[in-house]
């Protein structure tokens, strides 16, 4: 599939108004820390503006124009988030608040059949959303929590995950796209032998969802996890996406209003899904807005938006790779948005407090890996996170600014 043309690229960014404001006074603004969040185009900015104007009221209860209004576009965002991700059944689209609410939501109810000598796998390049969670839930069964070790280009190592998935493995829990390295995992391999073993597997969809096609009827995981945020919606919404059997097996999670069928002073019983999982009031403006963002990223084209972000950071990975004191922290054979490094003599939070003031934002920190830091031996790391939007000019900005950054620090 082609990339965007930098024309389209151009025309693409005016939808989006932040691109064009200016910071510390005239400096154009170069946007590289996607993979925290994505910028919002105008036309999710107006959908939840107009939500809040025309169509505000709670859903599922009332009986007037507005509620129905709510209800049903509450209920299209459901249907389109299935439809975009390829899911069979909008009722195992559950609404939460993002990718850490849904791993949370998996691990406290589907974990609760979890027993001593039972084990969890998952990576050393996991986000803290895919490890803390599993770990509260591994103490209160008595599971052990495994992680799947990384080569030294910064892919997980497949003869280690064979040798590590044993009949005691009852959960595979992976990102499909690091937030900190950049890597596509070969997932669609990996579920086929989990499957086969027996596990029921998670995937972290949080990196993957903003930038690759993805059809959950056809990568076989059992639960997938995104966040709205990333990819071009509202932040405070997402999903958690499966199927129907799986997710009636399951104990409810939080208890109230909406996720109720009878309820006594004695006990209750549950309502249909996906109600059982969204206790109390939904985020409706924000599902609503969301769906604007899929309508967005959809009419661009997700096989466009991939083959558009790959030009623009391997373009980038290999620039930082010959500019002088610059070393990546990995080199996958695939990357999603993300290319992160280390500067020579120069602290990572120094590196983007630099570059930050030649009005270029990229990340530095541990990128909530510190698993995967004390892998690397390093504990922070500068990344630069792209979206379809970007430029490979904004990375010649970028690698202006780490050539002042390193005469300040009187490296050059
Ligand atoms: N997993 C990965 C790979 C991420 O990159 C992130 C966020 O950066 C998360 C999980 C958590 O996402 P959220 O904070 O939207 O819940």
């Amino acid at each position: 599939m082609k990339p965007f043309a930098p024309a389209e690229i151009c025309k693409i960014r005016e939808d989006f108004p932040i691109l064009q404001r200016k910071v510390h006074g005239d400096r154009d603004l170069v946007y590289l820390d996607n993979a925290a969040t994505s910028q919002k185009p105008l036309c999710v900015i107006e959908a939840l503006n107009h939500y809040y104007r025309q169509t505000n009221a709670n859903v599922h209860r009332g009986m007037h124009a507005l509620a129905e209004e709510a209800t049903a576009d509450y209920e299209a965002a459901r249907a389109k988030v299935a439809n975009f991700l390829g899911a069979t059944d909008p009722k195992g689209v559950i609404f939460t608040r993002g990718t850490t609410e849904s791993i949370n939501l998996v691990a406290q109810c589907w974990g609760q059949q979890l027993q001593a000598g039972d084990e969890i796998l998952i990576s050393v390049m996991e986000h803290h959303s895919n490890i803390v969670p599993w770990q509260l839930i591994a103490q209160r069964t008595g599971a052990t929590v495994k992680a799947i070790p990384l080569t030294s280009s910064g892919e997980l190592d497949l003869e280690a995950f064979e040798t590590l998935l044993n009949p005691k493995t009852k959960m595979l829990s992976l990102t499909q796209i690091s937030n900190a390295l950049g890597t596509v995992n070969p997932v669609k391999e990996m579920i086929a032998k989990a499957k086969a073993n027996g596990t029921t597997v998670l995937i972290d969809g949080a990196q993957s969802a903003p930038h690759l096609p993805i059809n959950l009827s056809e990568l076989g995981c059992d639960f997938y996890a995104c966040s709205a945020h990333k990819m071009c919606g509202p932040t405070g919404i997402g999903a958690l996406i499966a199927s129907p059997e799986l997710l009636n097996a399951m104990p409810p999670w939080q208890g109230g209003g909406e996720m109720i069928d009878q309820v006594t002073i004695e006990s209750s019983t549950w309502a249909d899904l996906p109600y059982k999982f969204e206790a109390g009031t939904p985020n409706i403006g924000d599902a609503i807005a969301w769906a604007s963002a899929i309508d967005y990223i959809q009419t661009l084209g997700m096989a466009r938006i991939e083959a558009t972000v790959q030009e623009v950071v391997n373009d980038a990975a290999s620039r930082l790779e010959q500019e002088p004191g610059v070393r990546l922290t990995a080199h996958p054979t695939e990357r999603g948005g993300a290319v992160s490094f280390w500067l020579d003599e120069i602290h990572p939070h120094d590196v983007a407090q630099l570059v930050d003031q030649s009005g270029v934002a990229i990340r530095a920190g541990h990128v909530c890996c510190q698993p995967l830091m004390k892998h690397l031996g390093h504990p922070a790391l500068n990344r630069a996170s792209y979206h379809f939007y970007n430029t490979q000019e904004e990375t010649t900005r970028l690698l202006e600014a780490i050539r002042i950054a390193r005469k300040i620090f009187g490296v050059a």
